[in-house]
Order: C-alpha cells, then sequence, then structure tokens
C-alpha cells in the first residue's frame, strides 16, 4: 500500500494535537462518585451527573489520557440508534423498540444541542448516513427497511441503483437508503476533548494516566485501587463507582462473560483533490455503509480525507486488548484492495492513517447496564460498535441508578435484562471464530445463512463488527 507519510498507529484523530494532561492521582482522594474511564461513557456520565446534582464531586480516572479507547479511535458516526438498528431493536426488544427509537432520536438532538451550546468545535456535520446495497437481494429488503423506519416516524428514503451510484460513483451499488435525520458526522477525539473540559468547568476533576486496579467496597460506598505510570499507588473513596471501561473491561472479573473486545480497523486518506472528489461524487457527504455482514463505514473528513474502516472484526484469545493489536498489516491490506474494487477510479489513494481499535461486543449488538457490589457500582458498556450517539443515553441510566432510581427508564428490559453470557476461554475464541466465518462464509453465499447463524439467530445471538 504506497504512502507518502508514515502510516501511525495512534488514529487520525487522536494525531491532530496533544491536549495538556491532567495529572495522575497520587495519595488518597474522595469523591460522591468515581468514573472509572474518560471514554464518552465516562465523559457523558460525569456530565449527566453534574446536570441532575451540580453540586456532586465528581472524579474521573483514566489510565492512559481523554479518548484513549474506542472513543478517539472509531468512525464518528454519531447515530440516534440505541439498539443497533430499528430491526435489531425489534428483534430483541419486541415491546419497546418504538419507545427505544424515540428515546434514540431525542438523545441524538440532545448532543447536537449539547455540542451547539458549549461551544464544542468537532466538525458536526448533520449529513445523515446512507446505506448503500451492493446486491440485488438487498434492494428489495432496502425498501422494507425505508417503509419501516417510515412508520416509527423516521424520515428515510429509498434510493435505486441509478440514484445511489449518481450519489457515490461506485458501480457496485445497486440501492440506498439515506436516513438524514438519524446520524450525525463528527470528529469523535475533539467532541471527546470538548466534553473534558465542559466536566471540568462543570467541577469534575480528571485524573489521567491513573489505572484502576481493585474495587473494594467499604462502609458507606467503595474503594478505588489506582496506579499511577511509575506504579505509584493512590486510592479514592466515593459513594458510588461508574464502571465506563468498555472492551478493557475485563479487570473486572464479573463483566468479563458479558461482552468480547473485538478489533476493527481504519484506513484514513491523504486529502481528496478537486480532481479525485469529482470523481468519486459523493457531494452531500453523508456517512456511508454497505450491509453486509462484513460492512465497511466510510466517510469524509472535515479536511476531505476519506475514512475507510470495517470488514474485518478480529478476536484475540483471553479478551486480549493494547497497543501490540492496534496495526493489522493483512487488515490494512484488505482494506485498501476492497476500496480500490469498490472505487476503480480511485485506486490509487493514499492511506497514510492506520489504525485499530476494540469494540466491546455483546451477545445481542446491544449495550449493557447494571448495578453491583451492592448496588454501588454501576457498569456501561457493550455498545457493538455504535457508542458514539448512544454512550450519552448509557449515562443518563448510569446517572439515574445512582441518583434517580424512581426514573421510569431503569424499568425497561432493555435496561434491566443481561445479554446471553459468552463462554469461558477456549471456547469463547473457538465460538467467535466459527461465527466469523459463518458471516463470511454467509457474504459470499448471496447472504444465506447457514444452519448454525440461523440457529443462534433463533436464540437471539450473533457477531458482527
Ligand atoms: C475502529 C472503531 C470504529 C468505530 N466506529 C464507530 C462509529 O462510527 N460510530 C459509533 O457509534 N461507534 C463506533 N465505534 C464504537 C465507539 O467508538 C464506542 O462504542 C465508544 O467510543 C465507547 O466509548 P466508551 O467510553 O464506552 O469506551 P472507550 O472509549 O473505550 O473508553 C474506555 C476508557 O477506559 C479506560 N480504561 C480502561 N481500563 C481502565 C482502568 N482499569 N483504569 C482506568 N481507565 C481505564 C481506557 O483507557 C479508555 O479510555 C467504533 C469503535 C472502533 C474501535
Amino acid at each position: 500500500m504506497p504512502s507518502a507519510e508514515p502510516a501511525r498507529a495512534v488514529s487520525y484523530w487522536l494525531a491532530a494535537g496533544e491536549p495538556a494532561r491532567a495529572p495522575a492521582l497520587a495519595g488518597a482522594a474522595t469523591a460522591d462518585v468515581v468514573i472509572i474511564g474518560a471514554g464518552f461513557t465516562g465523559l457523558w456520565t460525569a456530565l449527566r451527573l453534574l446536570e441532575t446534582d451540580p453540586a456532586l464531586k465528581v472524579a474521573i480516572v483514566e489510565m492512559e489520557h481523554v479518548g484513549f479507547g474506542a472513543t478517539g479511535r472509531n468512525g464518528g458516526f454519531c447515530q440516534a440508534s440505541l439498539t443497533h438498528g430499528l430491526e435489531n431493536g425489534l428483534r430483541h426488544y419486541p415491546d419497546e423498540a418504538h419507545l427505544l427509537h424515540r428515546e434514540g432520536m431525542a438523545n441524538l438532538r440532545a448532543t447536537v444541542d449539547f455540542v451547539r451550546d458549549n461551544g464544542i468545535e468537532c466538525d458536526l456535520e448533520a449529513t445523515g448516513e446512507l446505506s448503500l446495497a451492493d446486491h440485488p437481494r438487498q434492494v428489495d429488503e432496502f425498501r422494507e427497511h425505508v417503509e419501516l423506519a417510515t412508520a416509527h416516524g423516521e424520515r428515510a428514503v429509498f434510493l435505486d441503483g441509478d440514484a445511489a451510484r449518481a450519489e457515490v460513483h461506485s458501480p457496485r451499488w445497486t440501492a440506498g437508503a439515506w436516513h438524514p435525520d438519524s446520524c450525525v458526522m463528527l470528529d469523535p477525539a475533539k467532541l471527546a476533548r470538548g466534553l473534558a473540559r465542559v466536566a471540568h468547568e462543570r467541577g469534575a476533576v480528571l485524573y489521567e494516566g491513573t489505572r484502576v486496579t481493585a474495587l473494594e467496597r467499604v462502609a458507606g460506598g467503595i474503594r478505588v485501587r489506582t496506579a499511577a505510570a511509575d506504579g505509584a499507588p493512590g486510592e479514592i473513596r466515593a459513594r458510588y463507582a461508574v464502571v465506563a471501561t468498555s472492551a478493557y473491561s475485563g479487570w473486572l472479573g464479573r463483566l468479563r462473560p458479558l461482552f468480547v473486545p473485538v478489533y476493527d480497523y481504519v484506513l484514513v486518506s491523504e486529502p481528496l483533490t478537486p480532481p479525485q472528489h469529482d470523481a468519486i461524487g459523493w457531494r452531500n457527504r453523508q456517512g456511508l455503509a454497505d450491509a453486509n455482514n462484513q460492512f465497511h463505514y466510510f466517510r469524509l473528513t472535515a479536511d476531505d480525507r476519506v475514512l475507510w474502516g470495517g470488514f474485518d472484526a478480529v478476536y484475540h484469545p483471553h479478551n486480549g486488548v493494547g497497543p501490540a493489536y492496534d496495526r493489522r498489516p493483512a487488515t490494512f491490506e484488505r482494506l485498501a484492495a476492497n476500496w480500490r474494487r469498490t472505487f476503480p477510479q480511485l485506486a490509487d489513494l493514499r492511506w497514510p492513517y492506520r489504525w485499530g481499535g476494540a469494540i466491546d461486543t455483546t451477545s445481542r449488538f446491544t449495550m449493557t447496564l447494571g448495578q453491583t457490589m451492592g448496588g454501588r457500582v454501576v457498569y456501561a458498556l457493550g455498545y457493538t460498535g455504535l457508542g458514539v450517539g448512544a454512550s450519552r443515553w448509557a449515562a443518563g441510566i448510569a446517572r439515574d441508578f445512582i441518583l434517580r432510581p424512581e426514573s421510569d427508564l431503569l424499568r425497561l428490559r432493555f435496561v434491566r435484562s443481561r445479554p446471553v453470557p459468552f463462554p469461558p476461554e477456549p471456547l469463547r475464541s473457538l465460538g467467535v471464530e466459527t461465527v466469523r466465518n459463518e458471516l463470511a462464509r454467509a457474504d459470499a453465499n448471496d447472504g444465506r445463512r447457514g444452519r448454525l447463524l440461523r440457529t443462534l439467530d433463533g436464540l437471539g445471538i450473533g457477531f458482527d463488527s
């Protein structure tokens, strides 16, 4: 893959500017609520707690820096859906899907308002998302999907093959489904840094470079043990702790059955020249995604680069996460080859930024929320690749567990129920790998799902990127 600049493991978003780091925790501290993890979930939880009780003493403890995890590495599609799509919501929560759909749309509007009202410059573009079919069998599925979304009160537009190809010039498209109102595009690292700034202004205290090593139940609350990068120990006593550590949550044993970390990879190109942009169309700058099990998502950045990600979804045994997995040359090559097949007119596009990140995947593709350790520890994770928008809503639930136990939202099955647990190793690796292979086989076989996938579908268990 030719490249003018050396490829960097860090994401394109995080590479742009290094804000000053908050100090690590040294010694002992106290708080009403301590939040573990400074990604979207942790930052929104701080903000939502302070929105309800501005006097609350909130501390955020982050092992690296704001946005280090999936938050600083994602595609920047900020979607309304809380349920990984309307169809998945209807499959798992038929009685609640309509309400959840409305909650998601309201959550997206509140996110956009928050960004505007707090002067967060995160290159937000309200372009909507255009899903693209690349197989004749998907055309009717797209028509049905548009009808379904419309029936749930969402604006959605079906595009036939000509219209889809006119929008974004690839011979592959057979249809499109445009969702103008259910997705905005943004720079996730700028959003995360903006949220951290506002949380700080509202009184939250952030400790970066501080890893939480253990939680202990103590009289009246919880003790959070920490270690700074140099190994210096610390502790925070608080009434409550919120675990917002996403795909890294294996450090807390009781969360391990609930998720698997699945690595997803991204390329970002050099800025398109005007002739290159003309060659691809894409004048409306929507977020784009194809509709296969192994799918690509792609978008334009503010400086007109292409971000092209997805397809491979890689599980490393024993819930493996860490910098060793941030680069995967075989996947980078595959992504670049898939790009060339999709857009042969831009086959020579160069990709100076390439990286990977871990996605907290649940067996039902939707978040899992709950309380443990006598109710003193709240957790929120498992967005399965759609947490940029949904994390704000989950943060509202984390807040409700602590400050508003009477909230009706806490009674939802979506909130109370748990996903089917993943088995321990070695079955976990074997299971994930088998399902991944079956999904690839279904894509290669006109979308026809084999017996294993049909059985898992029947049980409400699945797996994709
Ligand atoms: C490549 C990729 C593309 C994606 N694209 C999209 C997209 O376009 N749209 C979308 O909606 N979603 C997308 N996602 C998913 C989305 O990024 C996540 O759902 C979301 O960022 C999750 O936020 P979080 O705060 O829960 O987790 P994270 O951002 O992972 O934050 C967890 C934080 O916890 C910290 N931490 C972990 N362990 C400890 C510890 N022991 N002590 C202290 N701190 C700790 C980590 O350092 C990290 O900063 C994508 C994800 C990836 C990886």
